[in-house]
């Protein structure tokens, strides 16, 4: 059986970084939520009675996507994966209880980083829109600049990587995505690894507890 992974952490953190690493070390899928919706902003969404029509009006807010939304792209992409690392998701407490019912859980891993460091991270990141690979302009640049080192495609900047909106989403991760974190302590699971270190460093924390 392949592992059940789960990463928590702050926007910027270094979730989809070490997911991709982690994928590619464990044979695992990454399930993001992140891009799932970002390849499905302008779907309809009206019907469910919700605040905006689509899910990109909240991405762009820097707002949550309703719970029903997200949750039923992870039930469907979990039901066809075997092992996976699991990225974006829960970002609130009825998502926390919605996943305890659709899977068990290997290791909760959470990627603790400064709010200033955050700012820094996110203002400059550069992201592939064909593979998801994540680069920085200054911590993490490609090898050419603005071109993905992995499949040859143009790096863009996402729209909610601006300040304020990066602003709005470390208040709103305060505010509905910590509770998360405490439950997880709580129960005793969470292993806290201090995400401030090089991506290799951060990494090899993240192996050394999910072999353990
Ligand atoms: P998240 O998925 O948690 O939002 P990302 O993996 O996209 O975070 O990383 C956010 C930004 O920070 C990207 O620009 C990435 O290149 C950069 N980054 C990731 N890990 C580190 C690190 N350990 N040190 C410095 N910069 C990092
Ligand atoms: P980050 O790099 O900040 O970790 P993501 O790519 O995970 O960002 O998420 C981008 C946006 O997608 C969020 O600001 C939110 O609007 C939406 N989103 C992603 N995952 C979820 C989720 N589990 N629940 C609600 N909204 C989500
Ligand atoms: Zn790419």
């Amino acid at each position: 059986m392949g592992k059940h992974i789960l990463l928590l952490g702050p926007p910027g953190a270094g979730k989809g970084t070490q997911s991709k690493r982690l994928a590619d070390e464990f044979g695992l899928e990454h399930v993001t939520t992140g891009d799932a919706l970002r390849a499905n902003k302008g779907m309809d969404i009206s019907g469910m009675d919700t605040e905006y029509d689509t899910p990109g009006e909240y991405m762009d807010a820097g707002e949550l996507v309703p719970d029903e939304v997200v949750n039923a792209i992870v039930e469907e992409a979990l039901s066809s994966a075997d092992g996976y690392v699991l990225d974006g998701y829960p970002r609130n407490l009825e998502q926390a209880e919605e996943l305890s019912g659709m899977t068990d859980l290997d290791a909760v891993v959470y990627l603790s980083v400064d709010d200033d460091e955050l700012v820094d991270r996110l203002t400059g990141r550069r992201v592939c829109p064909e593979c998801g690979a994540s680069y920085h302009v200054e911590f993490e640049p490609p090898a050419e600049e603005g071109v993905c080192d992995e499949c040859g495609t143009e790096l863009v900047q996402r729209e909610d990587d601006t300040e304020s909106t990066v602003r709005e989403r470390l208040r709103v991760y305060q505010e509905n995505t910590e509770p998360v974190v405490e439950h997880y302590r709580e129960e005793g699971v969470l292993v806290e690894i201090d995400g401030e270190g090089t991506p290799d460093a951060v990494f090899e924390s993240i192996v050394d507890v999910v072999d353990a």
